[in-house]
């Protein structure tokens, strides 16, 4: 086992296990690289070079001195037609950890190098088949939690995010050229129909560049998921509908007002949506130095929510308290929750602004239609449309982020007779930056920093 990184080396031929560590039907050892064949070779009892590409054969694998550790598929696809561009052999052999193991050891004792994180996925950026944002959508794909952010990443990777920074790119890139004529030739001056065109071209890029970088909102939410917050007093019965929307007893259920103290944290999923569910300390006023820590926390997950479900006891309906912090909650991120419906002495249903579901907790009617509700709400206020391409990635966020601020220089310096040198120099810094989220203009140090990311065998 190799503990430290070894700096990437274009050349070298790199193996690893591309199935998950544990106990699995079938386990993949992956080898890319000019030498693939040859190291495949001296492992695999029958002849690979014969093979033909995208063909499999049936055999033994072999440790060094030639005894039998499994047998197994080789699979062989040559270059350039396979995932990393080069020629690669994949090893199918049972999933115990001993066997990949072994059979890793004797791939590499063959002369494969051990593959760093994200290294057949950096060959194949570096290999055209893939640009450095494509080459980020396979982990996004690989992480991805729910289907809209599987789709968001299969977008990503099918090259809709790519064409979308080209088309920036070539209109900036026309741009430039005319106002490095200008710089050239200063004394022709910018003809004013010249001008025109750059300034309207200039602000739709501007605008489109900017709608872009709002779906990094939606984009995040996608690929983190929701956060959603339960609040209300103690005993509103918080923790009960927690556990009855996780279904298990994650969090403490007493007749006790006040014992939730801390936050409680746990995920889920209703339809397509990946959830965080935080269940907070009751809120009340105490002296009680512990509550108070929890109840400012709670103030904070209340904050940092996309979604509060304030918990009301039907018994008691609205009451003073409840009514001074629903008055700091937004409309559009609250739910009312009238949970006990099940109990008699209902008190009668309160008027106001926010939508409310009545159910129980313990006996779980009117759960399904408060989780109707939830992705709803969040629905038709967060979700986009699903042609609509999305950014999930915050590099790419930064980067797009910087170049609009460079054409946004651009157009002040256009509008205030700013020499030609200094406008060229805002757009080439815009397309620098464009060219880093598809990785046109990134350097090694970058490169590396997004490979290590990814899983070993990726
Ligand atoms: P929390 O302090 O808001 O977390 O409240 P809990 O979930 O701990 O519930 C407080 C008490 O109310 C417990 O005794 C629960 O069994 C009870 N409770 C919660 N929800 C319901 C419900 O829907 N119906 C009835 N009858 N009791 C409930």
């Amino acid at each position: 086992m190799q503990f430290t990184h070894r700096p990437f080396d274009p050349h070298a031929t790199i193996a690893a296990i591309a199935t998950p560590p544990g106990e699995g039907g079938v386990a993949i050892i992956r080898i890319s690289g000019s030498q693939a064949l040859d190291i495949a070779a001296k492992v695999f009892s029958k002849s690979i070079h014969m093979l033909s590409s995208h063909t499999v054969s049936f055999g033994k694998f072999l440790n060094h001195q030639g005894n039998a550790i499994d047998e197994g598929l080789a699979l062989v696809m040559r270059a350039p037609k396979s995932y990393t561009g080069e020629n690669v052999v994949e090893f199918h052999c049972h999933g115990g950890h001993l066997i990949s193991r072994h059979l890793l050891d004797a791939v590499l004792f063959a002369g494969a190098k051990m593959a760093e994180p994200g290294e057949f996925t950096r060959k194949a950026f570096l290999n055209g088949k893939l640009d450095l944002a494509q080459a980020e959508a396979v982990q996004s794909l690989i992480a991805a939690k729910n289907t809209l952010a599987l789709k968001a990443a299969e977008q990503q990777l099918d090259g809709k995010l790519s064409k979308r920074i080209k088309e920036f790119q070539q209109a900036l890139t026309d741009i430039a050229a005319i106002l490095e004529a200008w710089v050239d030739f200063p004394e022709e001056g910018l003809e004013f129909a010249s001008l025109e065109e750059i300034l309207e071209t200039l602000h739709r890029i501007h605008f489109e560049m900017k709608t872009l970088g709002n779906t990094f909102g939606h984009g995040q939410m996608l690929h983190q998921g929701f956060s959603l917050c339960l609040a209300g007093k103690p005993n509103a019965g918080k923790s009960s509908l927690m556990n009855t929307l996780l279904g298990q007893d994650r969090a403490i259920v007493t007749p006790i007002p006040g014992t939730t103290r801390d936050v409680l944290q746990e995920d889920f999923t209703i339809g397509t949506l990946h959830f965080r569910l935080t269940d907070t300390a009751g809120l009340r006023h105490t002296e009680e130095i512990i509550e108070q820590e929890g109840i400012r926390r709670t103030h904070k997950a209340m904050a940092n929510a996309d979604l509060v479900l304030f918990v009301i006891d039907s018994t008691l309906g609205l009451q003073e308290e409840d009514l001074e912090l629903l008055s700091s909650l937004p409309k559009n991120k609250t739910l009312l929750v009238w949970n006990k419906s099940d109990l008699p002495n209902q008190m009668p249903l309160p008027e106001g602004p926010f939508p409310l579901i009545k159910l129980s907790a313990i006996q779980g009617s009117g759960i399904e239609d408060l989780k109707e509700l939830i992705q709803t709400t969040l629905w038709n206020r967060t979700l986009p449309d699903k042609q609509e391409i999305l950014l999930t990635n915050a590099r790419h966020y930064e980067a797009l982020m910087r170049s609009i601020q460079s054409i946004e220089t651009l157009l002040a310096g256009l509008h205030n007779h700013v020499s030609p040198e200094f406008l060229s120099l805002d757009i080439r810094q815009a397309l620098l930056e464009l060219g880093t989220i598809i990785g046109s203009d990134i350097t090694e140090d970058i490169l590396s920093a997004i490979f290590s990311k990814f899983c070993v065998g990726k």
